[in-house]
């Protein structure tokens, strides 16, 4: 059989984009062995493509089993052997070894960062039996034919070991943080109460929900304050205008109740009229932070979400490579060339137009730099499929930033006339656009509104229409959202752009938070308490980013992995020491939170009947048979009960039925939709969904 090159790639949906913009006919053979595909393309010579699943080695226990900590000693294996959920991987494993033996050049061909590198790596040093010495890298930014076929015909000459040791470093570390702290929680837990419950904690989820509960503490903490405020409209040449009073808050209800006599129903004059001319800068590049932030303030997608839809953008090849955080864009991805691609689109073609007319195009640019990637910008490929409602909002909300960033300065004016009314001032405040410059290609993801004032002069007499006092209360801060919870890890310095979203989804799965206004649960609460009084380093911001810098030292070549992994050890080393010797104190706040989280869990509502008892979900005795009963039932107050089915898992949904006002359960069956089960047996509803269900269930008989 003739040799070939094989070339590594990430996911399946890469590797065939890369066999298609390399073969010479852009038609690659597809092969699947085992389950796996990979494809045969041609072009100066016969090419594998083969995709990889993401990571198909880890960091495992070298030996020993995983009822002890602390455990230091660590290997790199096949995920298969560690983990039950990837069986799968063991077929594409052995794929690479297979087609390994007759290649006779490697290259790595995923995504350029520091898990793609690691990904390639491990492939070629373990499953391809030590080529990663003798591997070429593909580096590109988008899987764009033009730039594909460049990068094929220009690699670099070796693997990026700086981005390969920064990668394994952060693995390695977080290994041995995330192993030791969760053994420590959970064998405490369970040394103490006999029973198994997963507790996890880790480098950077431990400071992530210490801010969650430092804000829920203020919140609980914070006492409204009463202030009043005044509401006033003018009539200023025949139309009403809503007028602010010089203070927004006032202490005393007495204050506020004096402007109201002193003012109603009487005219003053317009005593001074300010205008300002401003400019507004086009906005910058968007990296990931910055696209998932807009994002979730436009159409609401967590940040996690976000990032899933950008990467199957990505790899349609309409966007650049998403997980970056430059902010900058260099002239070499040809803003031209992006432009008229883009133009080819009716709905850009008037803007893309317009700047094209330009003799220069300098694009507006952040201060962030990645030294992978630019900022992420449109390929200017037009979608080859149908692309579905939130990957076209997000796809044209990256081509119109994109855009603006080229766009000019806007001009703006801002109006304030004062109004001197018996000693009282009031504001009217107009807001305006002059020139839209950048705002153009903006437009419908621009925020502001303008408020136009009519035509005023200084001197004029305006007559208060309507005056009153607004009763008002100071407000708590505000909850997280996962969008603000990750700028908040950004601005500290944990966590990276490739696993902060993550890192807030492992806290929503252990329940330790839940909702999109974030709430710590009790679980969350006692866990960040309980780490905080035994060890309080776990958990702190300033320990973590130290590791986190030093990472990126790694990635710079100014520090080696083997000195940041000893200093690992040496930090963790006696932090588990003062866990152990506090183990059984832990192990019994430990049991108390996970009793108390189970309880909570179960309960559903207050009892209708007796008013004073929760509802519970309860296993009767005898039966073993689930139901709903009182808690008053066990001092023989109440005896109000409600079946419940028995088949799947029931959970309390914390929230009531529209019908009848009853606290509703969520019921989880096999195969099935998760639905809400209301389970009084007089709700109004019940009818209607009989009905309805009876209608389905004839319709479902008549397909
Ligand atoms: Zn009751
Ligand atoms: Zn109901």
């Amino acid at each position: 059989m003739a040799k070939y090159a094989l070339i590594i790639t990430e996911k399946p949906d890469a590797a065939k984009r890369i066999a298609t913009a390399l073969d010479s006919r852009g038609k690659p053979e597809k092969v699947e062995d085992n389950g796996v595909p990979y494809f045969l393309a041609s072009r100066d010579r016969k090419l594998v493509v083969v995709p990889a699943l993401g990571h198909l080695y880890t960091v495992i226990q070298d030996r020993g089993g995983r009822n002890y900590y602390p455990v230091f000693s660590f290997k790199w294996a096949p995920r298969y052997k560690a983990e039950r959920r990837a069986k799968e991987t063991q077929a594409w494993v052995e794929v690479f070894s297979k087609l390994s033996d007759d290649a006779d050049d490697f290259i790595a061909a995923c995504d350029y960062d520091i898990e793609g590198s690691l990904i390639g790596y491990c492939l070629l040093k373990y499953a391809c039996n030590g080529k990663e010495s003798v591997a070429k890298r593909m580096k590109f930014s988008t899987l764009t034919k033009s730039e594909l076929e460049k990068t094929y015909e220009e690699p670099l000459p070796h693997l990026d070991f700086a981005l390969i040791e920064a990668g394994r470093t952060r693995h390695e570390v977080d290994w041995l943080y995330g192993v030791n702290l969760s053994r420590a929680l959970t064998l405490s837990a369970r040394r103490w109460s006999g029973k198994y419950a997963t507790l996890s904690t880790g480098r950077v989820q431990g400071p992530t929900l210490r801010f969650l509960v430092k804000r829920e503490r203020a919140i609980g903490l914070f006492v409204p304050k009463p202030y009043w405020s005044i509401h006033a409209e003018a009539e200023i040449k025949g139309s009403a205008c809503e007028v602010e009073y010089e203070r927004k808050k006032i202490g005393r209800k007495a204050e506020a109740d004096k402007v109201v006599q002193d003012c109603r129903g009487k005219a003053g004059k317009i005593e001074s009229i300010e205008v300002r001319k401003y400019q507004q800068r086009p906005p910058i590049p968007f990296d990931l932070g910055g696209l998932q932030t807009e994002a979730y303030s436009l159409f609401g997608y967590t940040p996690r979400w976000t990032a899933g839809i950008a990467q199957r953008l990505y790899l349609a090849a309409l966007i650049s490579y998403p997980r970056t955080s430059s902010q900058k864009l260099p002239p070499a991805i040809n803003y031209r060339g992006i432009l008229e691609a883009l133009g080819k689109k009716p709905a850009y073609r008037k803007l893309t137009s317009s700047l094209l007319k330009r003799e220069k195009l300098t694009p507006r640019e952040g201060k962030k730099e990645d030294p992978a990637h630019p900022a992420v910008y449109p390929t200017g490929s037009l979608p080859e499929r149908a692309l579905s409602d939130q990957e076209k909002n997000i796809w044209d909300l990256i081509v119109r930033r994109f855009m603006a960033v080229f766009g000019e300065p806007a001009i703006k004016q801002s109006m304030k006339a004062t109004l001197a009314l018996d000693g009282h001032h009031f504001y009217l405040r107009g807001r305006q656009v002059l020139k839209a410059g950048w705002m153009r290609f903006y437009k419908p993801y621009i925020r502001t509104e303008e408020v136009l004032l009519p035509p005023i002069e200084e001197g004029e007499v305006a007559k208060l229409r309507q005056i009153a006092r607004e009763d008002k209360f100071t407000s708590p801060p505000p909850r997280y959202n996962p969008s603000s919870l990750l700028k908040k890890m950004e601005e500290e310095g944990i966590g990276t752009k490739a696993t902060r979203a993550d890192i807030i989804q492992t806290l929503y799965d252990r329940n330790y938070i839940r909702d999109k206004r974030i709430e710590v649960t009790a679980l969350g609460f006692d866990i960040a308490e309980i780490l905080h009084k035994h060890c309080p380093r776990v958990i702190s911001v300033k320990f973590t980013r130290e590791l986190e810098e030093k990472m990126e030292q790694v990635r710079a070549e100014s520090e080696r992995r083997e000195n940041v992994l000893v200093e690992a050890v040496d930090r963790l080393k006696p932090m588990l020491e003062e866990l152990k010797k506090r183990e059984e104190r832990m192990g019994e706040a430990l049991s108390n939170a996970v009793k108390k989280a189970r309880m909570e869990e179960r309960i559903v509502g207050n009892c209708p009947n007796c008013g004073t008892g929760k509802l519970i979900i309860l296993y009767s005795r005898k039966t073993g048979k689930r139901f709903i009963g009182c808690t008053n039932y066990f001092n023989g107050l109440c005896k109000t009960s409600f079946p419940l089915p028995q088949k799947g898992t029931v959970k309390s949904l914390r929230s009531e039925c529209a019908g009848c006002g009853w606290p509703l359960v969520e019921v989880r069956t096999k195969g099935r939709r998760p639905w809400r089960l209301c389970f009084n047996p007089d709700c109004p509803r019940k009818e209607e969904r009989k009905k309805y269900g009876e209608m389905r269930d004839l319709r479902e008989r008549s397909n």
